[in-house]
């Protein structure tokens, strides 16, 4: 240690201990307490955030304090500072994007998660880490009736990655490289990635980080009629042109409820066309995909068989707050291939057996969270049997508020609901303008969402300005889905009484 100029005095460390237990015991009782309260009264805040950018910068002070401060001045400021400036996404009323589940029992897990705050990149880092990862992941595959061949217990595997564009990206660097091996990399400016006008913006990013030409991202048009699905024929010509023109197609992305509409990509009928010409098929069903753990959904991906591999989010609709993306591969040897590094400094005798999963080379980072606890404290928790009945429930109170639009002749239903998503719109009568109605929509869209009592929000879509109102939020009710129909409801009227 350096020592001090005479005039400063040397600063009172000696007793600092960043992990006193009692402290700790106290402190984290204090803060389930804050997080419940804030539970209990969380419709109390606006569920949009009606702060402006910078609101926070004021409010604090420009350096970290010098000397410590106590537990209880920081959570004041939590409440007081921070909770007005956040977006309440566990509000019952948010029907915004897709929702964000969350339980008691992932809570917990995540408790134990990050108490531990186990590193596990390799098999011996923490074994345990690795194993229930690989246990839970086997159990979703079994409950979503994959095929064995996306299991451990056969020659796949599945792996928690933090989201779904990790999933795309390590799936796509796979593919990558499985084509450069035949074509050679310095062709990499030949590889084709597919693609609808649907797919989350993701793929295009992780094309760009992958390496693939801007130009040889294919994004191939749905139409109205389709329903926003993406067509096989269409994906068809759009390959057989590509094949034609001397490039090499690699990579099809589709998806199990998009985004914008929870449009459905028929998954069996395009890996047909994939297959055909050596094309990785990825199923991307972030949002929808929890909800083929029920019977009456599991058509959605019937063909899984016949793709490479399959990603979906329970943080979305399964209960287990964020983040936790599930991918499933049939060749994970592809993958790991491309990722997997073998440094000095994590050499160690079960990797050097091969007889351990080292889930640091299915990963785009090293460090890896103990995720698994969180869906391994849900599904034990609650059963199969619950979890199905939640994923029904959701879609029920959505079917309710399809029938609310349904019954008010000044609303339509743009599209077909979907799961618990229903996309819709303001008409008023044909005597408007398409300019002129669409702005009335955006007027809704804001005024609901200001008032802070809900929110929701829009997407285009086949060029319509429309409504979103996706239902999910764990604590929302039947009443609050009224409740915010009426809502919408007066605000029509009073925007139709204006003008
Ligand atoms: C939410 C969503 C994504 C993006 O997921 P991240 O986990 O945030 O990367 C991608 N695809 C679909 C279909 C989604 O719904």
């Amino acid at each position: 240690m350096g020592s001090l100029p005479a005039n400063i005095p040397e600063p009172e460390l000696k007793d600092f201990n960043p992990l006193d237990l009692e402290e700790l015991r106290k402190q984290a009782y204090q803060t389930v307490d804050f997080i419940v309260d804030y539970y209990k009264n969380i419709e109390s805040y606006p569920v949009l955030s009606q702060v402006n950018p910078g609101y926070l910068r004021t409010q604090l002070p420009e350096s970290a304090p010098n000397k410590p401060e106590p537990f209880e001045t920081i959570l004041k400021d939590v409440q007081n500072v921070i909770i007005p400036g956040m977006t309440h996404w566990l509000s019952p009323n948010f029907f915004a994007y897709f929702p964000a589940t969350v339980s008691s029992a992932a809570f917990l897990g995540e408790m134990l998660c990050t108490g531990f705050n186990s590193v596990g990149f390799n098999w011996l880092a923490s074994p345990a880490s690795t194993e229930l990862e690989s246990v839970v992941m086997d159990w979703l595959a079994r409950l979503l009736k994959l095929p064995t061949s996306f299991m451990f217990s056969d020659t796949g595997g599945g792996v928690i990655h933090g989201t779904t564009s990790e999933a795309i990206l390590c799936t796509l660097v796979a593919s990558r490289d499985r084509a450069l091996e035949t074509i050679c990399d310095e062709n990499i400016a030949k590889l084709v990635v597919y693609s609808s006008d649907q797919t989350h913006s993701t793929l295009a990013k992780a094309c760009k980080i992958a390496g693939i030409l801007p130009r040889n991202v294919r994004v191939i048009p749905t139409s109205k009629e389709d329903n926003f699905a993406l067509s096989p024929t269409n994906l068809r010509t759009t390959i057989e042109a590509d094949v034609e023109a001397g490039l090499t197609p690699i990579y099809l992305c589709a998806t199990v409820g998009t985004t914008s509409s929870n449009a459905v990509d028929p998954v069996g009928q395009l890996a047909d066309v994939a297959n055909g010409f050596g094309v990785w098929v990825h199923v991307d069903a972030a949002y929808a995909g929890s909800a083929c753990i029920c019977p009456e959904f599991r058509h959605f991906i019937d063909g899984i068989e016949r793709v490479d591999s399959l990603s979906l989010s329970p943080h979305k609709w399964l209960l287990t707050y964020l983040d936790c993306c599930c991918l499933w591969v049939k060749q994970p040897i592809l993958i790991t291939k491309v990722l997997g590094c073998n440094p000095e400094f994590l050499k160690n005798k079960p990797t050097e057996l091969n007889s351990v999963v080292d889930y640091k080379d299915w990963q785009v980072g090293y460090g890896r969270r103990f995720r698994a606890l969180r869906l391994w404290f849900v599904f034990r928790s609650y059963g199969v049997a619950n979890l199905q009945s939640h994923i029904r429930s959701d879609i029920r109170m959505a079917e309710m508020f399809e029938g609310f639009v349904k019954s008010d002749p000044r609303f339509e239903i743009v599209i077909p609901r979907q799961f618990a998503l229903v996309c819709f719109r303001l008409t008023l009568s044909d005597e408007y303008e398409p300019e002129l109605v669409e702005l009335f929509n955006q007027d809704l869209l804001d005024r609901v969402n200001s008032g802070g009592k809900m929110y929701m929000t829009h997407t285009v879509i086949g060029g319509t300005y429309v409504l979103r109102f996706a239902v999910g939020s764990t604590a929302t009710k039947e009443h609050h889905v009224s409740a915010a129909w009426n809502l919408i409801k007066e605000t029509a009227d009073m925007l139709v009484g204006e003008c």
